[in-house]
């Protein structure tokens, strides 16, 4: 395989596209290696656009890991627009990495990060354009393997049919475990081709080989059983945690990017995994436990990520970042030391109290007060009860008038429609409640000129949650709802104006809803959307629900189920789900106990400071929770260079 450039042929094609610079590559911090100096070649995708995909941090960390090796080459590819793709199949250039432009299907793998399920279609899009079967059955020994990951991958089996291989949870180590297994069989002249490659992967536990279980399904339709096919395979494939943060700090130098992207900051994961026990929070259930990174590991890559980048802004990730055990003393340290430069700190952290309200004021020490952010996610305290997001409407209220207070004038508030058991009047709550913050915030800060905005979010029921049993709520009760909500909102003289509302409408979140628990059936539904345009499904003006609806009829009818009977149906305790194989450590019976506490509107404390409660990942996954305080410091605390004034610049340029 050749690794060829392929910029002759595509530099004419730029001219006629949108965005032509997401294609070019050459960011700060990006790699190109000689093709021949590796032993394996990987490309990572990013299924979507350039300008959202770019800023990904999975992706850019497995990168920079994979980079590292001085026998691996990693290169990446993305989502290309439309536009390009008419001009690519029109001229027969295939699909290319951006780094030096090599035709994706010259590599030996294509590792897929997922984050959301909604782009699924442009898996296709990619697999098509490169010359890749889109069946992985169809792949012979010279094309790449397929290995998807990210957390859509914890049920890949509405995708089954179209990759090789899935990676469950933390892709830092799994990735040169992988290379290593692809290593060795190369060297050893591929014996047993693209099969025994596959085989010996998931006999090493790296990977699950959807190919290698046999799913039977019962006359009602549901799944009989999910069966491996082969002796010496795990018959539950676990998900990969990494225990020590500290020891992978990457990214260490971040992408910068010459294109405009969604993100225009360099990002510090400060903690993985939460276990504040939010009901509907996938992403929370499958990153268990936490694992902290300490304090003066983050003061170093902050440093050393401006340094490497040239950043001006830095983001303090994690699921909920006010919860690192030292946030206090990192929020401080970190202000402190880039006083006075152009450097701004944030934290997206929605957690609503008080305490967020100082992180926010020392974070913002360097820059403007705009919006602060908090998530109580449910109108009303039952609903708040059911998904377990232990806040009073004291406690908020409480919360963004200390906020309005300390000088903020703009409170977002993040609420989901759709959530089980949920009313009419648990939605309309969100209009009552906004009232009475903007009551409060005018009360506190003395000022009418305050605003709140209410976004929501149409509630999905995932994997590996206690809510993968529930019944999704139907799209018309979805925008009924928010109808309802909309026209309290606007009707409410007091505070009308003051009120910003954002919503999506609910038919997307069926589609989402139907891939994010479907199962190898939807993978038809799914090749017929792509066959007939299905393109950029997570993008309002490229989605079609009609579409999806058509072929899910098409498709699924003949199979005795439908659109209907994945989403909005609940689901019995003993029904066998399509990612009950797939160990992401949560105790299946746990996860239904805590389903049931669900409907008694019974609430759950966090394990990180009460006793531990028994779901199941740190002894499935021999894992512990990790966390402070180190009482370390961040860094030797030299402020950064403070930024010279108008003055002294132009006192300097007089006496030069
Ligand atoms: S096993 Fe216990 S300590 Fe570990 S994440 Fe679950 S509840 Fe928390």
């Amino acid at each position: 395989m050749s690794g060829e450039s392929l910029f002759p042929r595509l530099e004419p094609l730029l001219p006629r596209v949108r965005k032509p610079v997401q294609y070019v590559g050459g960011e700060g911090n990006s790699v190109v290696k000689p093709w021949d100096s590796a032993a394996v070649r990987w490309c990572l995708l990013y299924p979507d656009a350039y300008e959202v995909g770019l800023p990904n941090q999975g992706l850019q960390i497995l990168y920079e890991i994979l980079n590292e090796q001085p026998d691996v080459l990693a290169e990446r590819t993305y989502a290309v627009l439309p536009d390009m793709e008419e001009q690519l199949r029109a001229h027969g250039v295939p699909q290319f990495t951006v780094d030096a432009h090599r035709p994706v299907a010259d590599f030996d793998v294509l590792g897929v990060s997922f984050a959301t399920e909604l782009g699924y279609t442009n898996l296709l899009t990619v697999l098509d354009l490169a010359g890749i079967p889109l069946h992985a059955a169809d792949r012979t020994d010279d094309h790449p393997l397929v290995i998807v990951g990210g957390h859509a991958a914890f049920n890949p089996e509405p995708v089954a049919d179209f990759i090789d291989a899935a990676v469950l949870g933390d892709g830092e180590q799994a990735v040169l475990g992988i290379t290593d297994v692809v290593r060795a069989f190369r060297a050893e002249g591929s014996p047993g081709g693209r099969t025994e490659l596959l085989h010996r992967l998931a006999r090493r536990r790296l990977v699950y080989v959807p190919s290698f279980y046999e799913v039977t399904y019962r006359p009602d339709g549901a799944i009989a059983a999910v069966t491996p096919t082969l002796p010496d395979i795990p018959a539950r494939p676990a998900k990969h945690t990494l225990s020590d943060l500290d020891a992978w700090p990457y990214p260490k130098a971040p992408l910068v990017p010459f294109a405009e992207t969604v993100h225009e900051r360099m990002s510090v994961e400060i903690f993985r995994g939460c276990t504040r026990g939010c009901r509907f929070c996938q992403a929370g259930m499958i990153t268990r436990p936490v694992r902290e990174r300490s304090i003066d590991t983050i003061g170093e890559m902050v440093d050393r990520g401006l340094s490497a980048s040239g950043f001006s802004e830095v983001g303090l990730l994690s699921l909920s970042s006010a919860d690192h055990s030292e946030i206090a003393e990192i929020a401080t340290q970190l202000a402190d030391r880039y006083e006075g430069t152009n450097t701004s700190l944030s934290l997206p952290s929605t957690r609503v109290d008080s305490f967020n309200v100082t992180l926010a004021n020392e974070f913002s020490r360097n820059g403007r007060r705009s919006g602060l952010t908090f998530a109580p996610e449910g109108g009303s305290e039952r609903l708040r009860r059911v998904i377990n997001k232990m806040v009073s409407e004291e406690d908020l209220i409480r919360t963004v008038s200390t906020a309005y207070a300390q000088g903020w004038r703009h409170v977002k508030l993040y609420f989901m429609c759709g959530l089980p058991t949920e009313t009419d009047e648990d939605v309309l709550a969100i209009a009552r409640l906004a009232r009475e913050v903007v009551r409060a915030g005018r009360a506190a800060s003395g000022q009418r000129d305050i605003r709140c905005t209410i976004s929501i979010g149409g509630f999905v029921p995932k994997p590996h949650t206690p809510f993968q049993w529930a019944a999704q709520a139907s799209w018309q009760t979805t925008d009924h709802r928010l109808r309802l909500l909309r026209e309290a909102v606007r009707g409410d003289r007091e505070i009308a104006r003051a009120v910003g509302f954002r919503y999506h409408d609910g038919r997307p979140g069926i589609i989402e809803g139907l891939l994010a628990r479907g199962d190898r059936r939807v993978g038809r539904v799914i090749e017929r959307v792509w066959r007939e345009g299905g393109r950029f499904d997570g993008w309002s003006e490229h989605f079609s629900f009609e579409r999806w609806e058509r072929a899910a009829e098409a498709e699924l009818t003949p199979l005795g189920v439908s659109l209907d009977w994945f989403t909005t149906r609940e689901r019995p305790e003993r029904e066998v789900l399509p990612w009950d194989h797939l160990d992401a450590g949560l105790d299946r019976d746990w996860l239904w106990s805590d389903w049931q506490d669900a409907l008694r509107e019974t609430e759950l404390d966090d394990c990180r400071w009460t006793p531990c409660y028994d779901c199941g990942v740190c002894p499935t996954m021999g894992t512990e929770i990790q966390t402070g305080p180190t009482h370390r410091k961040l860094l030797p605390l030299t402020p950064a260079a403070p930024l010279p004034t108008r003055a002294e610049t132009a006192s300097a340029a007089a006496s030069s």
